[in-house]
């Protein structure tokens, strides 16, 4: 057997990341920066209220209460088109231009309105909705004196020209895509997204609801494998079904190969009379079969068909869920130019025992992790044999158990947090 680590090491040495390519903004949420990215402009680009109000001059107001007359009313998106002079305020919408003349804002509630204009509404832009001169002579009574720059959110506040926003190697998020945004980006130079194509393998299996034959059972791993695929923010490709026959696999390998930069299969890769994935990937790719030091998941078929990567999983379904997050997933990942593709393990405490046997494997249980006292504790999902997909459904966690007879209750355990 096999240590993970140097299988691990293995499969990633044949998973190099894929040419960088610009991307639409819009389709970039979860892939890779190949490039940093440098602001072109500032944010925000001009002098700003940050509240409701009036701007003033701070000057006129240090002996507040105080009355101004108001010259002018702007709201976000349109230019003040007068200056505030001595004894004088405009009234100003969140985000809009700090008018030419004043130098801090007072808060609406911090003020009240002497002569009430036609709208008679000391919150409201003018009736009319234009951003400036309702006409209306008003005086607005300021009821605190307020520092020069209060509420004043000015040019850069939160980046200027020139800042180095984002290192390349960063996963984009919402919050990134709305950066970029902002900086009047539309595209943006990123590592691509996989087609990432699954194909589930056996005679026994089943994916129409229909009532099922002796021996048949139905096929979970395919959605599974899918849906985990979503998860690494890749495009899912289902290649179907085929039954355990060399032909018949080969066909459905070689077909996906040329529509997908991976392929990720299931069964077919144990020791049994009718195991041809691995059989078909020796004939059609460079394969190695290997027998992992872990439990489930201790075989793995990994090869290359031309340059794309094939993830020979076992048909278990436990025992695939595991594989592709010991494998696969960092496979994926290392291809989408994510610089720590393994996850990182956390050190928890087991709230209960979590015993296992001797067998010279590390073995990955199904846990349910929680916080407590700071940091985390976990305890078993339920079964755990590698058919017991209830239990990993449950399960937010997997306990790396080494080798041995187990870990006590209150021992320390280092779990791989899935979600
Ligand atoms: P294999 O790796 O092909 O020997 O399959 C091992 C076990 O996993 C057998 O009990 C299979 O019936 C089961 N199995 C294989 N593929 C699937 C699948 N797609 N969905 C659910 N169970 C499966
Ligand atoms: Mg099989």
């Amino acid at each position: 057997m096999l240590p993970l680590e140097s299988v691990r090491e293995f499969v990633l040495d044949r998973c190099p990341a894929r040419a960088p390519q610009s991307v639409p903004v819009a389709d970039a949420l979860g892939l890779v920066t190949a490039s940093e990215i440098i602001s072109s402009e500032a944010i925000p680009q001009f002098a700003n209220t940050a509240m409701d109000g009036f701007a003033v001059r701070s000057a006129d107001v240090a002996d507040a209460p105080c009355e101004l007359r108001v010259v002018e009313t702007i709201a976000a998106g349109h230019a003040p088109q007068v200056t505030v002079g001595p004894g004088e305020a405009s009234r100003i919408m969140t985000g809009a231009i700090i008018p030419p003349g004043a130098d801090a804002v007072v808060m609406v509630e911090r003020t009240s309105l002497v002569t009430p204009s036609s709208t008679a509404n000391p919150n409201s832009t003018a009736a009319d909705g234009s951003a400036s001169g309702n006409g209306a002579a008003e005086t607005v009574r300021v009821e605190v004196s307020v520092p020069p720059g209060n509420h004043v959110r000015p040019v850069g506040d939160d980046l200027h020209a020139g800042t180095h926003v984002f290192a390349a190697g960063t996963e984009l998020t919402a919050g990134h895509l709305g950066v970029l945004c902002s900086l009047g980006m539309t595209e943006v130079e990123v590592f691509p997204r996989l087609r990432v194509g699954v194909l589930s393998t056996g005679d026994e299996l089943v994916d129409d609801g229909s009532p099922l034959r002796p021996g048949q059972i139905r096929d979970s791993n395919r959605r599974t494998l899918l849906a985990l695929a979503q998860r690494v923010d890749v495009v899912p490709v289902d290649l179907g079904l085929a039954p355990d026959d060399p032909d018949e696999i080969e066909t459905a390998i070689t077909t996906g190969v040329q529509t997908c930069d991976v392929i990720v299969t299931s069964g077919g890769v144990s020791m049994g009379d009718f195991d041809y994935v691995k059989a078909v990937l020796d004939r059609v790719g460079d394969m190695r079969w290997m027998q992992v030091a872990i439990k489930p998941a201790k075989p793995l078929a990994f090869g290359t068909v031309g340059d794309v990567p094939v993830f020979g999983l076992p048909g278990n379904p436990v025992s695939s869920m595991v594989s592709f997050e010991l494998f696969a997933r960092p496979g994926l990942r290392s291809m989408m130019g994510h610089p720590d593709p393994v996850r990182p393990t956390v050190e928890a405490t087991a709230a209960e025992a979590l015993p296992r046997r001797a067998d010279g494997k590390t073995h990955f249980m199904r846990v349910l992790a929680t916080p407590a006292d700071g940091g985390v504790e976990v305890r078993s999902a339920g079964g755990q044999g590698s058919h017991m997909l209830w239990a990993m459904a449950k399960a937010n966690a997997l306990a790396v158990v080494p080798d041995g007879d187990g870990v006590r209750a209150g021992g320390s355990v280092e779990v791989l947090l899935l979600d």
